[in-house]
């Protein structure tokens, strides 16, 4: 296809904002899917995102469109994952298109992902079409709006494209905008082959399915193929566009997106942002800016029940062929026996791999405390890189413990906002920046990751009843008075409860622990002291006191059948404990106990 008939773009918004509706409305109006085919949210197709509503992996449309200029254009929308955690992958799949068009719900306005995507969006020399959605609702003023984009993202918001995508008023105008607004691809189609690996995933049908976008050269079926950072090589087997089902196609040139197959085993083999060139005659330089996604927080994974721990490794591998930064390894924990330490990207990529495991593997898990990536220096110039607080070494052999710090950006209704900055103030924030935009305030702080894995979410949405919005990144290492936490249950660390603090909320956290586990242990016939610990000094402590009576007392001893039944009761009820020298800690116990404040 001649370049200057493409058109290659994503659409930016925060999430609810309309932006699958909307990829709905453009693939449903240019016909490229037939009428009784169409269902709702094409592009979303895993369950689990359909129904949090979120987009976690990439995935991409090519749609034929005949403008009012007489000429078809090809337009290829990727679709970009819309959350915090994936935000390497969005800005590689950015770095594969031209423009976006930037949907903000003209009832709510600018929200914190908006203002993250389209900074992305920026970085990556984007055209940018601003589209304000949902006008068919009586609560909407894109006016207002309009104005909003100005003056908080600094963009033209005067041609903004008015629409519903819901009943579709204005979709028209937006494949014009596309057309007419978004530059057309530049690249080469003599000079030797650089493509982008744009994403990947395992298709049960063609195995790896790896997306790409082409830049300089054509691509075939059959050709010999190198990817340039992992210096792997393969066959292309299979060359298709999506549309969005696959069809085949003999090549791809310059500015084209597409997919390929080439017999590659396992997701974790492909790397997003890699370049794919010819093995005979390659091209000089790789694509700019590469580096695999690492993963941020760790927490270890454990089967509730013990006999499942061979199926919890089934879940886990297959899980991880599919996803590269999802990582783990075998770990035993005294309290909760064989388990795996898993690495994500952060808490939303963690809670989605555990709700997989439970949902399609029906593995009851146990998720112990997530932790961060601290950098421990020790005395002796070396360095550790700690991913689980039952690693630390001796604190007496440690110079200095560095801790990852994040840039997290806040808005909010003006009402919350002293809640916000409490909230931010408590979690060691140091604030960095506070502006108006109407009656919404922004608020960026830098604080602790480790301070925002446990339940910052959680705090953020109810401290503001849900009207908060919510974006980070990471900004780097700092030194701090860290220090590792253990909590004792009858004298006996329990390791999965340990964790790091900073020192000065020690004592807080260590009182507030003891506290929940007094509530979420049962009684037992003895006295037991639940303590919290850094190092061998005890720094907060609480006493669950034995039980009166024994609870087959009252049976009087004749009555054989009904003790029998009390104590089978019991052992029933039992199932979700876990013994603890003398102690039974309930399941429950280890999830809420990590539920601070
Ligand atoms: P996404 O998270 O940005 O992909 O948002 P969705 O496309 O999933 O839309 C979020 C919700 O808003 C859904 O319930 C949609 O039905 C609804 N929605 C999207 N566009 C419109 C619109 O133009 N008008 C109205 N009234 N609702 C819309
Ligand atoms: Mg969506």
């Amino acid at each position: 296809t001649d370049l200057s008939h493409i058109r290659n773009f994503s659409i930016v918004a925060h999430i609810d904002h309309g932006k699958s509706t909307l990829a709905d409305r453009l693939i449903q109006m240019t016909g490229t899917v037939a009428e009784r085919d169409m269902q709702e949210q094409l592009l979303d197709s895993m369950d689990i995102e359909r129904e949090r509503g979120i987009t976690i992996k990439a995935n991409s449309v090519r749609i034929e469109y005949p403008a009012k200029d007489g000429e078809t254009y090809i337009l290829n929308l990727i679709d970009t994952p819309g959350h915090v955690d994936f935000a390497y992958e969005v800005s590689r799949s950015m770095r594969a298109v031209e423009g976006s068009l930037l949907v903000v719900d003209a009832t709510q306005g600018v929200e914190a992902q908006t203002l993250a995507n389209v900074y992305t969006a920026i970085e990556a020399d984007h055209e940018i079409v601003p589209v304000l959605n949902k006008i068919d609702l009586p609560a909407s003023e894109p006016e207002r709006i309009a104005e909003q984009i100005e003056d908080v993202i600094g963009i033209d918001a005067t041609d903004a494209c008015l629409i519903s995508a819901k009943t579709g008023v204005g979709i028209p105008d937006v494949l014009e905008a596309i057309v007419t607004r978004l530059p057309a691809p530049t690249g080469d189609r003599d000079a030797p082959l650089k493509a982008m690996l744009v994403d990947s995933w395992y298709d049960p049908y063609l195995g790896v399915v790896v997306m790409i976008r082409v830049m300089d050269g054509v691509i075939r079926k059959g050709d010999q193929i190198l990817m340039m950072q992992t210096g792997a090589k393969y066959g292309v087997d299979k060359l298709a566009v999506l549309r969005p089902k696959m069809q085949d196609i003999a090549e791809l040139g310059p500015g084209e997106i597409g997919i390929l197959t080439a017999s590659i085993k396992q997701v974790r083999d492909t790397r997003v942002g890699d370049t794919i060139t010819h093995q005979k005659k390659p091209c000089d330089t790789p694509l700019p800016g590469f580096k695999p996604s690492q993963p941020v927080v760790f927490c270890g994974l454990f089967p509730v029940d013990n006999a499942e721990f061979e199926d919890l490794r089934t879940a886990i591998e297959k899980l991880a062929l599919n996803d590269a930064s999802f990582t783990y390894e075998m770990e035993t924990s005294a309290a909760l026996g064989f388990g795996f330490r898993c690495g994500f990207l952060g808490l939303l990529h963690l809670e989605v791999i555990r709700d997989r495991i439970e949902r399609e593997y029906d593995i009851e898990l146990i998720t112990t405390a997530p932790s961060v990536i601290y950098q421990i220096h020790m005395r002796d110039g070396t360095e550790i890189e700690l991913h689980n607080p039952a690693d630390m070494p001796d604190p007496a052999d440690i110079d200095h413990i560095d801790e990852p710090r994040i840039k997290a950006t806040i808005m909010v209704p003006d009402e919350y906002l002293g809640d916000v900055l409490k909230l931010c103030q408590d979690r060691r924030g140091i604030q960095e920046d506070l502006t108006y935009a109407g009656s919404r305030a922004m608020a960026v702080y830098d604080l602790p990751l480790n301070e925002v894995v446990f339940d910052f979410y959680d705090r953020l949405k109810s401290v503001t009843k849900g009207y908060a919005s919510f974006d980070y990144q990471l900004s780097g290492y700092r030194t701090d008075n860290l220090v590792k936490m253990s909590v004792l249950v009858n004298e006996e660390p329990v390791d999965a409860l340990s964790m790091m603090v900073h020192r000065d909320r020690a004592e807080m956290r260590g009182r507030a622990m003891c506290e929940k586990l007094k509530e979420l242990i049962p009684r037992h016939m003895f006295k037991i002291p639940i303590q919290a610990a850094i190092g061998g000094r005890v720094i907060a402590r609480e006493t669950l006191s034995a039980m009166r009576k024994d609870v087959t007392a009252k049976c009087y001893g004749g009555d054989a059948t009904r003790k029998k039944k009390l104590l089978e009761k019991q052992k029933a009820g039992k199932k979700k404990m876990r013994q603890f020298g003398r102690v039974e800690i309930p399941q429950e116990a280890f999830i809420n106990a990590l539920k601070m404040e």
